[in-house]
């Protein structure tokens, strides 16, 4: 039996917080603008190793830029938590952070509990999650579990023309490495990853529930549309000289909400527009266009784009206008391994919930027995500046998180006195 947080929990959440308030603040958005291997990440990740070291783990950076540092020798069987440091442009603060801080807590309380591991922990920092810089999401851990190709990835640039490659190198990383990692897939035994809910299933599944389990990540991808007209005047061109790649770029918009009405628990999504050259008195001569879309079934997922598209290719063949469109990214429908989550959900007292969100955990359920940790965010929302989480729930997920972790590794001297825990 566990008591409530104790001042002393949530004056060590609170400062450990503290220290990345202030790191990679967007002024221009709101919130945090902290993009892979940008000078903010590269802080953050800075503090996370000198936390990790001040704690006596041994940190060390993989062949595709993602941290790790581990409590025990690294050995195959580890359980592996954390989760990534960086964020959308001008995302919230939790998303992301809250599982690395956590999973140092973590570490402090299972010390305070007198464990000592019998199986080596390891804590990790995943590169490029969000895709807010090179625009593929889960970079780090698709590039260690050789899910996508690293020859297309070094290609990948940034809005400034940077290539992975280039950005690989200049924080040290060499870009011919970027890969497939066996030997370190074959250290993570069991991974799980605690983070900020997003969405308000949690609430509406136990209003009391403060920590939920993962079940099911749904499938999403990302497509890219460009279309392409004709550069002209705004004032002197006449509407039937015009071939405007604004017009089928409206109608992607709206068809991305019309779509949904005949696709039951669909989501689309048009975040981001581009116009080229983007000038107020100018026809733009192309547009490019991001499409966000997640459903449970993948099938749904790719009719749902489909419908979209030939809406934007009916409006573009109007307009004199051509209509390219690329698939950045796409993930299958991830089931976590249900035993294990029945498992946490039962020691933990927690709903089970799925997620339209995708996660670095959801990368490596394709490997490895995978769990996720909610924590509750009242109003649900994430992404975005106002993303929060009560400071008494975050110290209750990692108090969850050091449970969690309890369980799975086990304990080399259970006699110590608190509650050990199997193996498996
Ligand atoms: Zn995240």
């Amino acid at each position: 039996m566990r008591l409530g947080p104790s001042p002393g929990d949530t004056g060590r959440f609170v400062g450990a917080w503290s220290d990345l308030a202030g790191v990679g603040r967007d002024h221009l958005r709101g919130g945090y603008s902290r993009h892979a291997f940008d000078d903010a990440e590269m802080q953050l990740r800075d503090w996370f190793t000198e936390q990790a070291t001040r704690r006596g783990l041994d940190v060390e950076t993989d062949r595709n830029g993602n941290l790790w540092a581990w409590w025990g020798e690294p050995a195959p069987g580890a359980v592996v938590t954390g989760s990534h440091l960086d964020s959308v442009p001008g995302g919230g603060a939790f998303d992301g952070p809250l599982g690395v801080v956590s999973a140092l807590l973590a570490v402090d309380e299972l010390r305070l509990r007198g464990l000592t591991p019998a199986r080596p922990i390891a804590l990790a920092c995943f590169a490029e999650e969000e895709g807010g810089r090179f625009g593929l999401p889960c970079l780090g851990s698709r590039l260690l579990t050789g899910a996508v190709d690293a020859d297309h990835v070094r290609r990948l640039h940034d809005a400034d023309g940077v290539s992975v490659a280039d950005a690989a190198r200049r924080i040290g990383l060499d870009p011919a490495g970027l890969g497939p990692d066996p030997a370190r897939l074959a250290t993570v035994g069991t991974m799980v990853e605690l983070h900020i809910e997003q969405g308000r299933l949690l609430r509406a599944v136990d209003p009391a529930a403060v920590v939920g389990v993962a079940s099911e990540i749904v499938a999403h991808g990302r497509w890219r549309l460009t279309v392409t007209g004709q550069g002209n005047h705004a004032g002197t061109t006449a509407p039937a000289d015009r071939a405007d790649p604004m017009i089928p770029a409206a109608a992607a918009v709206l068809a991305a909400r019309r779509v949904l009405a005949t696709h039951p628990g669909a989501v689309a999504t048009v975040g981001r527009i581009t116009p080229v050259p983007g000038g107020t008195n100018v026809i733009a001569s192309s547009v490019s266009l991001w499409l966000d879309v997640r459903h449970t079934d993948a099938t749904v997922t790719a009719a749902v784009v489909d419908a979209i598209v030939a809406d934007v290719r009916a409006e573009a063949a109007a307009e004199g206008c051509t209509v390219m469109v690329q698939r950045e990214s796409m993930s299958d429908r991830v089931t976590f391994d249900p035993g294990l989550g029945l498992e946490l959900s039962g020691r933990l007292g927690a709903p089970v919930v799925p997620t339209a969100a995708g996660h670095d955990a959801g990368v490596f359920a394709a490997h490895v027995p995978t769990a996720m940790l909610f924590v509750r965010n009242p109003s649900g929302v994430s992404h975005a500046p106002d993303e929060h989480a009560d400071a008494a729930d975050c110290v209750a997920g990692v108090r969850a998180l050091a449970d969690v972790l309890e369980t799975l590794v086990g304990d080399i001297n259970p006699a110590a006195g608190h509650l050990g825990a199997g193996d498996e």
